[in-house]
């Protein structure tokens, strides 16, 4: 509500058309302003010993309370606490040594299901459908020239859900899997496809899957809600082919939107648990044995698609707001597994940045 007001008398009614999620990187001056606010956040939030923070909160049954997965770090900066439609909330922290988000109290790995309610899988089609395939597509020509052409290489899209991405995948010619933990979702993806597969279970539980030998592993909108996620990762490397690939698109720890926004941000939903920034995704791919990482900005799929109704500034001040700030609402990370990986798909628009343990 303040924010509103204050928008008001600095900006007047000049960007009222704008839509709500791109004013932040459009209005002039904003980004410094979001930046310098959410740095005296972080630097006057107290930050307190695990044991005191967990004096704070009350534990739900299904919870339980983490150090950072990142780094280790005990202590606890708390910063938000998001709630949604149907008495939804959870507390969100800080990690004051390497800036990890999470969620804290965190949910116990084995009590997940009790996330996700049955209709899920309905919700994953229709008009919802069309908008993730053009998603995926964006993503996919961001990334080239790694998906331009399948050439029956192996894919694994892990938390494949009813099959949107395993569609693109197979009419590009790859030789596609997937792997889901809704049984709903797997049946109605194989009624979808025609040669990808996909499976219900967890990687290891498939023997199509434990057989690895896969060149391109890809994670949609699936690393924020995963509750371990170095076990995990360290499973998709071994997975991965020499020369393989590991695409992963989630929401932005750094998103100028949470800097405005904080508590009520687009990227808190009800299912997320971890939130990573490009620095921290980093740390979880080099403690896993990635050799290399790359990032492409994530402007927004109407700017990417070119059907904005924004104005040319505006748009150009859009990207130039997301390139300053690192601050695009999503990441979209192409992770190498080895240094054939970085020879044979570090090429194009993307920047490696090798890692190292
Ligand atoms: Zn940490």
């Amino acid at each position: 509500m303040t924010n509103r007001i204050l928008a008001k008398l600095a900006y007047g009614s000049r960007y009222d058309r704008v839509p709500w999620a791109q004013r932040v990187y459009v209005r002039p001056g904003e980004r410094l302003i979001r930046e310098a606010q959410w740095r005296r956040l972080t630097g006057r939030a107290p930050i307190m010993s695990r044991a005191a923070y967990e004096r704070l909160r009350p534990l739900g049954e299904i919870e339980e309370f983490l150090d950072c997965m990142m780094c280790g770090e005990s202590r606890q900066q708390p910063l938000f606490e998001p709630t949604g439609g149907k008495g939804w909330r959870y507390h969100v922290v800080r990690c004051p040594a390497c800036g990890f988000l999470y969620r804290n109290p965190n949910v116990r790995p084995e009590r997940l299901g009790d996330l996700y309610s049955t209709g899920y899988s309905t919700f994953l089609t229709g008009k919802y459908a069309a908008n993730r395939q053009r998603r995926y597509d964006l993503t996919m020509k961001a990334m080239s020239p790694v998906f331009d052409e399948g050439k029956e290489r192996r894919l694994l899209d892990f938390g494949s859900g009813v099959g949107l991405f395993l569609e693109l995948a197979e009419r590009r010619g790859f030789d596609a899997y997937g792997v889901d933990l809704s049984p709903e979702s797997v049946a109605q993806a194989n009624e979808r496809l025609s040669r990808a597969r996909t499976y219900f279970g967890a990687p290891e539980e498939v023997p199509e899957i434990a057989a690895g030998g896969f060149d391109v592993i890809t994670l949609w909108s699936v690393l924020a809600h995963l509750p371990r996620p170095l076990e995990d990762f360290q499973r998709f490397r071994s997975l991965l082919a020499p020369g393989g690939v590991l695409l992963i698109l989630t929401v932005n720890a750094r998103s100028l939107l949470l800097k405005a926004y904080g508590s009520k941000w687009s990227g808190f939903t009800k299912n997320h648990l971890m939130f990573y920034s490009p620095q921290t995704v980093r740390t979880l791919l080099a403690r896993t044995g990635f050799a290399g990482v790359a990032f492409a900005h994530h402007y927004g799929d109407t700017i990417e698609a070119g059907t904005t109704r924004l104005s040319p500034a505006h748009a150009a001040r859009l990207r130039r707001s997301v390139e300053a700030s690192d601050g695009g609402n999503m990441m979209r990370v192409l992770a190498f597994a080895d240094e054939e990986a970085i020879g044979r798909w570090g090429r194009g628009p993307l920047t490696v940045h090798r890692l190292h343990d």
